[in-house]
């Protein structure tokens, strides 16, 4: 029977796929990557599946889920004496953040709490608090849709804000090196890393037990130069996006510009809900909200 990708979605949506393969370590993505290429199947990667939204109809193509279940994460000491945090791409990035605090290394505390995995994370250049992956990868490993390996250099990345250049290379990521130095107080650290655990348990829904994949739109970029990025949330806010409705799909009512999957919904639903908010803050403010979240097909 065909797998419905909705059992891998933090939405909870999404219909069948041709195949799916779950793989984490290097030589089962690249025999996985071999055997489609060799049969002319087409197929996408996803980690997490927490910025994506489905569609219900599914996908002709095969889904590689480059996932791990336990965290691969080992620091590596550099010749003039820094050192990486190496961690697969299939390693929660919330797990590689806890790896480092425990570690006693500040540059990825961050990231804590970010649902999904190193390789998503480094792919749409996740963030939080003013920081971004982009900031503290140092190099990325990838599989070319070839099934070539390959090395980039962070600054070669083309991160921006919620970029990378692998969203349009569709190179599969297989590891990731991210800066860190040891931070001055390991407990200072650890109560920073909870401060914003706790932020966040605050502010956005429980992925575990509600359907949603974060912030819908991206914020906007600054309207002077240097300034600030204008929060999708505020714009939404001012058009009533909270009473906003499409069948199963609402607003949470703590973030104007989370989307929820509730009892019913469809991704049909989300996406429908999702034009309607862009439609309505463009009619009122004369600027277009570009989708974060991913959508598939
Ligand atoms: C409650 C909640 C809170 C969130 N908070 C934040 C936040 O604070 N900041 C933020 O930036 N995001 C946030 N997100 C969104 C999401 O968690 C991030 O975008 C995350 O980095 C996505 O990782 P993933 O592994 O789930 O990627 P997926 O959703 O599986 O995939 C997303 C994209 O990455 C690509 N991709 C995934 N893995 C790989 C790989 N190994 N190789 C190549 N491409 C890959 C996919 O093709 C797809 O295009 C939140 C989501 C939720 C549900």
């Amino acid at each position: 029977m065909r797998e419905r990708l909705q059992s891998y979605t933090t939405f909870r949506l999404g219909g069948p796929c041709c195949e799916l393969v779950t793989a984490g370590r290097e030589e089962d993505v690249r025999e996985q990557v071999r055997a489609w290429n060799a049969r002319g199947i087409s197929w996408r990667v996803m980690g997490g599946g927490s910025n994506l939204l489905v569609a219900d109809a599914g996908l002709t193509e095969a889904v590689l889920r480059v996932v791990d279940e336990a965290p691969v994460c080992s620091l590596e000491f550099q010749a003039d004496g820094s050192v990486h945090l190496a961690a697969s791409a299939g390693t929660g990035l919330d797990a590689a953040a806890c790896f480092a605090v425990e570690e006693g290394l500040e540059g990825l505390e961050s990231a804590s709490g970010i649902p999904g995995t190193v390789g998503g994370g480094v792919c749409g250049n996740a963030g939080a608090f003013g920081w971004q992956v982009g900031e503290t990868a140092a190099a990325v490993q990838v599989l070319t849709r070839e099934g070539g390996l390959r090395v980039v250099a962070g600054e070669d990345a083309g991160f921006g804000y919620r970029v990378s250049r692998f969203q349009q290379s569709g190179d599969v990521l297989l590891k990731a090196w991210f800066r860190v130095r040891p931070a001055v107080s390991r407990s200072a650290l650890r109560e920073k890393r909870e401060e914003i655990l706790a932020l966040r348990r605050e502010k956005h829904p429980d992925w575990r037990v509600q359907r949603t994949a974060g912030s819908f739109f991206k914020n906007l970029p600054p309207v002077a130069a240097g300034g600030r990025r204008v929060a999708a949330g505020g714009l939404l806010e001012a058009i009533g996006a909270k009473r906003m409705r499409e069948g199963g799909a609402y607003v949470y009512e703590k973030h104007a510009n989370i989307l929820m999957a509730g009892e019913g919904a469809t991704a049909a639903d989300v996406d429908q809900l999702a034009r309607r908010l862009a439609d309505a803050v463009e009619g009122r403010f004369r600027v277009r909200l570009e989708r974060e979240v991913r959508t598939w097909p």
